[in-house]
């Protein structure tokens, strides 16, 4: 056999993935609560809502919140008329904010919609908010059995050691779009994205793939090529830069602390935290910072500091504690309307994202 003749039989049997994976994923695939058997048409409210949530976050996390919301929203009309404030403080912990506002702002254009369902077409799904094109494919693939091509990461890794690119990523990805969408078979087109979710988390995992329990092993020319661990190969990051702020814990004498309204746009839009100084790219000097206090009291440095990972900066907090009587006022810097006293038992209730989860759980560890 000729060498270029080889390489057709290579590309033939790589372009016919589908049916080892296929065969692979009906006897191994994950069982999830959005999940449903192989060849079912899945309700494209459950594949939308548990697509928005896996976004930067993982299925383990994932699991609880999905059951919760579907639980007390079981359906798109049932979220469309949800309180806002009730689908955040449901949302808090999963981080990335956008996405519980983006959601709320979906069900209820879907809910406007002549049949209040989903559309089928991804450019359909695409006009509606929130929605990318990776989550447009996965509901007209999974919900509807369409012709589309998720391309996650997972999905970007899996295909990038099939075909064995060598390019960097980003600069790859549309490269591997194309690539994933000659994979996708016409016949369950939606198991077929489900299954190349699954390889990528369990057996094509981003270190030691586990190649010899592979499905595609014998068609994946990273694998024939020996550089499977080094694919997908990237393009190396700026450093995150590092922003600093002083958070202010105001615990008052009948146990209740003080939280504060963050401005209706931005990071963390709505959501509530801990007061604190601005997140300044340079690190705030304490005492002008006590100057802008949310209350005057004798204010304590919690030795250690809170570090939070942002998508696009690193946060630094120092946290100072106070216990202060029930009728001290706030100062003029508190945002006095933005701002109310919860009890501690109450704080779970409250829509507080991760990272000011962590400042109460680190100011209060020795109450
Ligand atoms: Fe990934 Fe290895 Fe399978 Fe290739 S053979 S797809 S590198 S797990």
């Amino acid at each position: 056999m000729t060498a270029v003749a080889r390489k057709q039989r290579l590309q033939a049997a790589v372009q016919d993935a589908a049916t080892p994976l296929l065969a692979w994923y009906d006897a191994e695939r994950r069982e999830l609560p959005w999940r449903y058997e192989p060849g079912a048409k899945a309700d494209p409210y459950r594949v939308w809502l548990s697509e928005i949530m896996l976004q930067q976050t993982t299925v383990k996390v994932v699991i609880p919140y999905f059951l919760r919301f579907v639980a007390k929203w079981p359906t798109v009309k049932a979220l469309a008329a949800a309180d806002e404030d009730d689908v955040l403080r449901a949302w808090a912990g999963l981080g990335y904010y956008a996405r519980a506002r983006n959601l709320i702002a979906c069900a209820r254009a879907v809910a406007a919609r002549p049949d209040g369902k989903f559309p089928r077409t991804e450019a359909e799904l695409l006009e509606l908010p929130g929605i990318g094109p990776y989550t447009a494919a996965a509901i007209a693939a999974i919900a509807y059995g369409q012709l589309a091509s998720p391309v996650d990461g997972n999905v970007e890794r899996v295909v990038a050691r099939l075909f064995a690119v060598k390019t960097e990523l980003p600069a790859a990805k549309a490269e591997l779009r194309v690539l994933a969408a000659t994979l996708t078979p016409a016949r369950r087109a939606g198991d077929f994205a489900q299954a190349m979710m699954d390889l990528g988390a369990q057996v094509c995992t981003p270190k030691r793939p586990l190649c010899l329990m592979c499905p595609l092993k014998s068609i994946c020319k990273a694998n024939m090529l020996g550089i499977a661990d080094d694919l997908p190969r990237r393009a190396v990051k700026a450093e995150r830069p590092v922003r600093y702020a002083i958070a202010f814990l105001a615990l008052r004498e009948d146990g209740r602390v003080l939280l504060r309204r963050r401005p209706d746009s931005g990071l963390l839009a709505r959501m509530m935290e801990i007061p604190s100084t601005e997140w300044a790219d340079d690190e705030p000097e304490i005492q002008a910072a006590l100057q802008g206090a949310p209350i005057r009291s004798d204010w304590w440095a919690v030795p250690g500091l809170i570090v939070h990972t942002f998508t696009h900066f690193r946060l630094e907090i120092q946290v100072m504690r106070a216990v202060v009587p029930v009728d001290e006022p706030l100062t003029f810097w508190a945002s006095q309307e933005r701002c109310t006293w919860v009890a501690r038992r109450d704080l779970k209730n409250e829509a507080l994202p991760s990272v000011m989860r962590k400042i109460i759980a680190h100011a209060l560890k020795e109450n």
